[in-house]
């Protein structure tokens, strides 16, 4: 039998890359939390998709709505604000699997090449995986990025143009 895996997804780019290195070993289900995103309506635009992507796979799509985005609290982006955002994603994942029994847990993050795998993994995600005694399932999932983002847009996924945040949205 196959192992439950949580996978927090960022996007539906990254979690396509994702989905297909785990799936031979793993029961995915999604979890989003995402309350870096700017603004309401690209947050809205991501979710619609992630959720229209989780119907075409038929897997659970888990939703942590419970956050008001704050536009001080990101405006100001710096690398140490990346690991922020990562900690606060990854910290919800990892309470979500405990409190309803998965048996581990990984994150779509790590299909970007633009973020950062070494901080995500030994820094956050281990760092949980370890306070609460569960699996951290790492694999580098960057390898079909570019492959899935592409037959995405092909299939008419919407597809972002920015990170997430309002500072990474004024770097475009
Ligand atoms: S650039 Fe991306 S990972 Fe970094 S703080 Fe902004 S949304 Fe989060």
């Amino acid at each position: 039998m196959k192992r439950k895996v949580l996978l927090h997804i960022c996007c539906v780019p990254c979690s396509t890359s994702a989905v297909k290195t785990l799936c031979c070993e793993y029961n995915i289900s999604f979890y989003w939390y995402n309350p870096n995103i700017y603004d309401t309506q690209e947050y809205n635009n991501r979710k619609d998709a992630a959720i229209k992507y989780s119907k075409e796979l038929n897997v659970f799509f888990y939703e942590e709505t419970a956050f008001v985005y704050n536009y001080d609290d990101w405006k100001n982006k710096t690398l140490e604000k990346c690991s922020l955002c990562y900690t606060l994603r990854l910290a919800k994942t990892a309470a979500f699997v405990m409190q309803n029994q998965f048996d581990s847990f990984s994150t779509s993050l790590l299909s970007s090449p633009y973020q950062q795998h070494d901080l995500i993994k030994q820094q956050i995600a281990n760092n949980f995986a370890g306070r609460y005694m569960l699996e951290f399932v790492y694999k580098d999932f960057r390898i079909d990025f570019y492959d899935a983002k592409n037959s995405l847009k092909q299939k008419g996924y919407y597809i972002q143009k920015y990170c997430g945040c309002h500072k990474s949205y004024r770097e475009i």
